[in-house]
């Protein structure tokens, strides 16, 4: 059997990137996958055929990770619909970068409630449907390990509170055999952060390894955390940045 039989994992954000790779790993890795997206309807509907046309089985539905109501219902709906749910992977994120004194109260706003308190409501309302084993796996940045250049304030603060989240959902959900755990992913190649962008070359400059990374690196990393591999880590955060941060 694959590692992943007979589980179900939610994927936030997973109709591009980081989340559609993650998606397309777990799901080959023999989970029943749901990912959610926020407008990208046709990409999300893309990975779900390409899943379901691998033989696997997939479920996209929209929820606007801002919005707590769509947060709430996309956990109770993936529960609902394949009865169980093993794997959460928070995934979704915004990267709002720029001058320390440009970023608005809307911005603030808009980049807390997508990269941190949705990660915290959905691990609130998926801790209820977890079980032995169950995994939570959030998506960081190297950013909040290295600030290595101006313009990450609102960015690396999100990012940041995310590794007191995973440690205390360690100690909290450890003794019923759940881990937390997140991975701080460098310059990925991506639509968030093409590698053929502006500043590519720079970013790519500043980690060890002088390139960018692919989605399927940290998708990698957040199926090996998922299976077997994950059973005694927790509370963890493991750097898939080509040595950003070191
Ligand atoms: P992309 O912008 O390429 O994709 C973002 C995904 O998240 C899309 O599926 C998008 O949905 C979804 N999404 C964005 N906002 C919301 C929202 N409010 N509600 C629901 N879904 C949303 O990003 P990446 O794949 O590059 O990034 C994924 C994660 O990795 C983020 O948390 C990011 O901060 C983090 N990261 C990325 C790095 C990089 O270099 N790329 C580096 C370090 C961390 P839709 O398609 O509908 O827009």
């Amino acid at each position: 059997g694959r590692p992943l039989d007979g589980k179900v994992a939610l994927v936030t954000g997973g109709s591009r990137g980081i989340g559609e790779a993650t998606a397309l790993r777990l799901a080959a890795d023999g989970a029943a996958v749901a990912l959610t997206y926020q407008s990208r309807e046709d990409r999300a509907e893309q990975v779900v055929k390409r899943i379901e046309q691998a033989g696997g089985r997939a479920w996209a539905v929209r929820a606007d990770s801002a919005d707590p109501e769509a947060v709430w219902a996309s956990v109770a709906g993936v529960a609902e619909r394949f009865g169980r749910l093993d794997i959460l992977v928070n995934n979704a994120g915004v990267g709002v970068l720029g001058p320390f004194e440009g970023i608005t109260l809307e911005d603030v706003d808009r980049v807390l409630r997508t990269n941190v308190r949705a990660p915290f409501l959905a691990a609130q309302a998926a801790a209820g449907h977890l079980t032995e084993g169950g995994r939570i796996i959030t998506i960081g940045s190297c950013m909040a390990e290295r600030v290595a250049f101006p313009g990450g304030s609102l960015y690396a603060t999100s990012k940041a509170a995310l590794a007191g989240l995973t440690k205390a959902l360690a100690r909290e959900l450890g003794p019923r055999g759940i881990t937390a755990n997140l991975v701080t992913p460098g310059p990925i190649d991506t639509e968030m952060n093409p590698a053929d962008g502006e500043s590519a070359e720079m970013q790519a400059g500043l980690t060890a390894l002088g390139a960018y990374g692919q989605a399927s690196d940290v998708a990698a990393t957040v199926a090996h955390l998922a299976g077997e591999g994950g059973r005694y880590i927790t509370g963890a955060s493991i750097a898939v940045d080509g040595g950003f941060a070191v």
